[in-house]
């Protein structure tokens, strides 16, 4: 369970975030959607405890995450396009590292690892640096790596950015396969397909507020608009 009130972020002067309100609840997928600047990046950071809040609270599997974080941290997976590997480490090392850091059990870490290797299908190239990995393999162990702990919590920051549709697809099945286990997978994106297959409720974010809230049918039918692409527009430029 996710829980957001009165999110304020701001740098320096600048209001990045003026006061988001979002929950997310086990085995939903959440998407939070809003043009370049919004604040969603902003928003999921200070979420997986990256950033520290101006204002408002977080609570994450009943955790206070403003007060906890390294306690949130271990109840939550988080991925970001953005996010590096350490490119001498093979996705093996890398998944055994990130089991350490957040204190897997040696015994359990052992069994998990196999499992891993295979959901995200690493096999071929799990002895490999990840440096010499191409985007998509980089990503499938930036995803294993999100889920070593087994958290009970899923932030994903735009996972699919600069991937092919095959390697997009292995991600949506990553995200229902985490719904499925009764996981909360709060998810921002700039993909309105992606949305419409996966989201059970939208966020749609403009100027750091949550200006529309609701399932796409909802979104489309508040706006009198037949897709969700349309409907997402309409939403933002009446805001702005
Ligand atoms: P995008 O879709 O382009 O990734 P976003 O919705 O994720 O955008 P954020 O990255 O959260 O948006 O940025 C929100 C606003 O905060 C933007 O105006 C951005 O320029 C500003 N911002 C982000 N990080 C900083 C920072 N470290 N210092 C100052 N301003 C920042």
């Amino acid at each position: 369970m996710i829980a957001v009130q009165g999110l304020v972020k701001r740098y320096g002067a600048f209001e990045a975030v003026r006061g988001v309100d979002l929950t997310v609840s086990p085995g939903e997928v959440y998407a939070l959607i809003g043009p370049n600047g919004a604040g969603k990046t902003t928003t999921l950071r200070c979420l997986a405890t990256l950033l520290s809040p101006s204002e408002g609270t977080i609570n994450v599997s009943g955790v206070d995450g403003v007060r906890h974080p390294r306690e949130v941290r271990r109840t939550m997976g988080f991925v970001s396009a953005s996010m590096g590997l350490y490119d001498r480490l093979t996705p093996v090392e890398t998944l055994e590292y990130f089991g350490r850091l957040h204190d897997v059990e040696s015994g359990r870490l052992a069994e998990r690892i196999p499992v891993l290797v295979d959901q995200f299908d690493l096999g071929e190239f799990k002895d490999r640096p990840c440096g010499r990995l191409s985007t998509g393999q980089r990503q499938r162990v930036v995803l294993a790596r999100s889920v070593v702990h087994s958290p009970s919590v899923l932030v994903l920051d735009e996972p699919t950015l600069g991937l092919d549709v095959l390697s997009g697809e292995a991600i949506y099945r990553f995200i229902e396969d985490q719904r499925g286990e009764g996981k909360a997978v709060l998810v921002s994106t700039h993909h309105m397909d992606e949305v419409e297959l996966l989201a059970d409720r939208i966020g749609v974010l403009a100027g750091g507020r949550v200006v529309a809230e609701g399932d796409a049918e909802s979104l489309r039918e508040r706006t009198g608009e037949a897709s969700l692409v349309r409907a997402f527009i309409r939403l933002v430029t009446e805001d702005a």
